[in-house]
């Protein structure tokens, strides 16, 4: 029986990928990925076998990445963050079943937790993750759960803000939570966490809007509570200082 682990690499620098993550790696005969992130890895496992392919493609790689397990290799499929987090590991339980492959899950630090880390506390009190794409989820129903989020004064987390197919993904996403939130809420943006050129901004909602974000950005929004604290973004977990 082959072994195909789902291995989430955290943000992007060694000293927050696990230990766990590391041991999966280094059992595996084959790493797959998405080229950027294979290329994050560097040289660190210059012995292993490497299947990359480009963004898009990723149904393509998760069905070799079974196929070579279940041929009896052991394959890591390395996902940024982790994996059960817009990533590859619900794909790859559904094309493994019936199929002789041993799936495990290790777990990696997601992007809401690397970058609120930069930012200072954000989510301290409860908390909402939306993705703003739109290439699998119809944008009706990412609006819906926006308006939700906002009804409900979570702070929010936005992954996938802006790309070039998608420029004002991020300011309608602004709009709508403006009709609930004031223009003052406390706003954060990470670029490259854990990366080279990490940059991080406190601002807005109202300056959110037109924010330099990218698909390598992720977005805080914070709730009504949220302060600016010595130019760090924090939500109050509630205690009476
Ligand atoms: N599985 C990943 C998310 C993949 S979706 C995770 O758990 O983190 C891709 C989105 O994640 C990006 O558009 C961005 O919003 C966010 N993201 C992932 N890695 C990031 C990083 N190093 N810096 C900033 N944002 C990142």
């Amino acid at each position: 029986m082959g072994k195909l682990f789902l291995v989430g690499m955290g943000p992007g620098n060694p000293e927050h990928m696990t230990l766990a993550a590391e041991a999966a790696i280094l059992q595996s005969d084959v790493l797959c990925g998405y080229t950027v992130y294979l290329q994050l890895l560097g040289d660190r496992y210059p012995d292993k076998e490497t299947y990359t392919t480009p963004m898009r493609q990723e149904l393509e790689r998760c069905r070799w990445a079974v196929d070579r397990a279940a041929e009896g290799k052991t394959v890591a499929m390395l996902c940024s963050g982790d994996a059960g987090i817009y990533g590859m590991a619900g794909p790859v339980l559904e094309l493994s079943k019936d199929r002789n492959v041993e799936v495990e899950a290790v777990p990696g630090i997601t992007a809401a937790v690397s970058g609120a880390a930069v930012l200072g506390a954000p989510l301290m009190n409860d908390f909402c993750v939306i993705s703003l794409s739109d290439l699998l989820t119809p944008w009706e129903t990412i609006e819906k759960r926006l308006r939700c989020a906002a009804m409900g004064d979570f702070s929010l987390v936005l992954y996938n803000p802006r790309s070039r197919k998608r420029p004002e993904h991020l300011t309608r996403a602004c709009d709508i939570l403006l009709e609930y939130r004031s223009p003052d809420t406390v706003c954060g943006w990470v670029r490259n966490i854990g990366r080279e050129g990490q940059e991080a901004h406190v601002t807005t909602l109202m300056e959110l809007r037109r924010a330099e974000v990218d698909m390598f950005t992720t977005v805080f929004v914070g709730s009504a509570a949220t302060r600016e604290i010595a130019g760090r973004m924090v939500t109050p977990r509630g205690y009476q200082l």
